[in-house]
């Protein structure tokens, strides 16, 4: 695996490697890497001839400063996973390589999905994940471009980014399945800032989303979304939304009929986590 902390080595080296005639995928990342970072190496692996992953902690997509200072950051770790994995190029950026002062900010026109759910608790926040993510792909000009399905709305967002940006004429959005621990948690970086209780803890998210998937149709979805709500703040949770929503629109679901797709957010202690289901 070769490391690249430049976007101008990255993209001369890609020119050169495209002559082979082979497609690159790529898998953006913020590090402190688990197996749900590493199944999108794998995925990406297995249709490409080149996997490129990156990991920057991207300071425009944080809207709270203590969430970016905390953020875990096990570089070396890191490395180690990637080579394992069988990752070919990892991108290293500084801030100063991604946003180089001649970096001018724009306004993304996202639509509704921009403010609904995430969006609505963490403002600005996917103005910055698409500001870092249209500079990646301008670097990394990828054939299929990895995401996974724990972050559902970011996946909404980068879809539409590819089409303002025209960029899906030559870039296939491909998401993959969230992996989880064997107790039902989604890994996620965040994970590593959880006390031991906390841990124990923190699968009433999952457990939540997984009774509403049982008993969808069955009950209004508004009264399933309070139950689960009251159920996790009664368990210590500081509960941002759970929603139960239309999977094109995320807007809430009125009708009992799938598919749907009930999401959360809620903080244990300092950590925010966030996860969702699919009702298909
Ligand atoms: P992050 O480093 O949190 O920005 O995540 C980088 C990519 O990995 C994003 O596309 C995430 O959706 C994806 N990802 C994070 N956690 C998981 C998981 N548990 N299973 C699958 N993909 C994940």
């Amino acid at each position: 695996m070769i490391i690249f902390k430049t976007a101008r080595d990255l993209s001369a080296w890609l020119s050169a490697a495209a002559a082979d005639g082979q497609s690159t995928g790529f898998v953006p990342t913020m590090g402190a890497l688990h197996e749900g970072h590493l199944s999108l190496v794998r995925q990406s692996r297995a249709a490409n001839g080149r996997t490129v992953c990156s990991i920057f902690v991207n300071p425009t997509q944080f809207n709270n400063a203590d969430d970016f200072s905390n953020y875990p950051v096990t570089i070396e770790k890191d490395i180690e996973l990637l080579l394992g994995a069988g990752c070919d190029a990892l991108f290293l950026p500084s801030v100063q390589e991604v946003y180089p002062p001649e970096h001018v900010k724009k306004h993304y026109a996202l639509g509704p999905v921009e403010t609904v759910l995430e969006g609505a608790f963490r403002p600005g926040h996917f103005q910055g994940v698409c500001e870092v993510v249209e500079r990646l792909l301008d670097i990394v000009a990828p054939q299929r471009l990895y995401l996974g399905q724990k972050d559902f709305q970011q996946c909404m967002v980068l879809q539409k980014l590819l089409a303002l940006t025209s960029k899906n004429a030559h870039t296939d959005l491909i998401i993959a399945p969230t992996l989880r621990e064997a107790d039902g948690l989604a890994m996620s970086s965040r994970n590593l800032r959880l006390s031991d209780d906390e841990r124990k803890g923190s699968i009433a998210i999952f457990q939540n989303l997984d009774r509403i998937r049982l008993a969808f149709g069955t009950k209004d979805s508004r009264e399933l979304e309070a139950e689960a709500k009251s159920d996790l703040e009664g368990k210590g949770f500081r509960v941002d939304y759970i929603a139960i929503c239309e999977p094109a629109t995320l807007l809430p679901k009125t009708d009992g009929r799938r598919p749907a797709v009930v999401l959360a957010a809620a903080y244990l202690g300092p950590v925010r986590l966030i996860d969702n289901l699919v009702l298909s």
